[in-house]
């Protein structure tokens, strides 16, 4: 079982045990304050899990014909959905819509469907989502929200092909939850203090935010060396909420429907169909490198006051106006969305240990 985005045991071993000892031994009397987390179980207000559409050589964007219909598939995006929602959806959009006229079909409503949907709409053409579950009841919206390309692919299971387009989807996504930042959408950037030899900083360079690594001046984290980079974070279910408010004001419809094989889609009445199932494409499209890669989270009791993240050996820390999200876990193949109380009892003690570890607190 793969436990955390890396390991809890290599996390713990991460954490410097003293208070103003970092790293070399050496004492520091400058040291910026930021409020710490008060991880306690008594301020849990919910514990999830959900299962990610994880494959090794990464998410798919790719047409095809299914009888008189035209199916472009738009799944598989593993732990960075929401990141890559509106770029993959928009290269989706490119190829499927090229030469159409009519109305549009989008299977799936978590977020990849409804912003393959909002692009249908922005260029002009009505459509209807089918979707067996809808908000709140979608792995969309137990996802922590934050804008980081991690957990899709597999370094040497991808082709230079699929490089481009993830490239390509990464950029659209990031410039377009730009222009969305506010209270509407629930998206806000956050400057993030990554464990700077944690895989999480290699992700960071990866895509475009300011970061750079701060002395240990900056901060009070009792890590060896921090890297801070500002990034978006999106409060799942306002924004999933919003958007199908967005999809229904321009018209869109959206119906309650399970579909079991590729033969059940001839029964719709457009041309042109997205498969935005996520997961449910293994099942639905026979798609066996589609694996779950369950994540496990401890909602705590919102705090205010906390507005900065934190990632690294130790799990995560997302602050939203619902709740501070703790993480996580990375289980390949673990189909049961139960909690599992172990695992979220070894999520706290890591992240108890940090901020218990904080050199000075605001
Ligand atoms: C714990 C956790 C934390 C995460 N944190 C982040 C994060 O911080 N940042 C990030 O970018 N990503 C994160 N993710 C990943 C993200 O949640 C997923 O990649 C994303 O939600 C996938 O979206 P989707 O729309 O493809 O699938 P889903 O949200 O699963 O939606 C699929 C839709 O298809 C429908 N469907 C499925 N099968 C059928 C069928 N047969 N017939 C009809 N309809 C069907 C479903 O009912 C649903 O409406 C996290 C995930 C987890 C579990």
């Amino acid at each position: 079982m793969l436990v955390d985005r890396r390991t809890f045991a290599v996390g713990s071993a991460a954490l410097l045990s003293g208070c103003a000892t970092v790293g070399t031994g050496r004492h520091y009397s400058g040291c910026t304050p930021l409020p710490p987390v008060l991880v306690d179980e008594s301020r849990v207000i919910r514990t999830v899990a959900g299962l990610r559409p994880y494959r090794r050589s990464g998410f798919v964007v790719r047409a095809e014909a299914l009888g008189t219909k035209r199916l472009v598939h738009n799944y598989g995006h593993g732990g960075a959905g929401i990141t890559l929602s509106w770029g993959s959806s928009k290269l989706a959009t490119e190829l499927g819509l090229q030469g159409h006229i009519g109305p549009v079909a989008v299977l799936g409503c978590g977020v990849m469907g409804l912003s393959t949907a909002r692009l249908v709409q922005e260029a002009g053409l009505p459509v209807t989502i089918y979707a067996a579950a809808l908000p709140p009841d979608t792995t969309s919206n137990i996802a922590g929200g934050q804008f980081h390309p991690f957990g899709f692919f597999a370094e040497d299971a991808v082709t230079p092909e699929f490089r481009a387009q993830f490239a390509r989807a990464l950029d659209y996504s990031w410039r377009r939850f730009q222009v969305m930042v506010g209270d509407d959408y629930g998206i806000h950037w956050l400057p993030t203090y990554v464990e700077a030899d944690s895989p999480e900083a290699k992700i960071i360079a990866t895509f475009p935010p300011v970061n750079r690594m701060v002395s240990v001046a900056e901060h009070p984290c009792p890590l060896e060396s921090v890297r801070r980079h500002d990034t978006l974070y999106v409060e799942t279910g306002r924004y999933l909420r919003q958007t199908i408010r967005d999809v229904q004001l321009a018209g869109g419809k959206i119906e309650v429907r399970r579909f079991t094989t590729p033969a059940d889609l001839a029964a719709l009445p457009e041309a042109l169909v997205f498969n935005c199932t996520g997961l449910g494409s293994r099942e639905l499209f026979g798609d066996q490198e589609l694996h779950p890669a369950r994540g496990q989270l401890a909602i705590l009791e919102p705090q205010p006051e906390v507005r900065y993240a934190a990632l690294g050996d130790f799990g995560y820390m997302f602050p939203r106006p619902d709740g501070i999200v703790l993480g996580g876990t990375f289980e390949l193949d673990q189909w049961d969305t139960t909690p599992d109380p172990k695992t979220i009892a070894r999520i706290l003690a890591l992240q108890k240990r940090f901020f218990d570890g904080f050199r000075c607190a605001a």
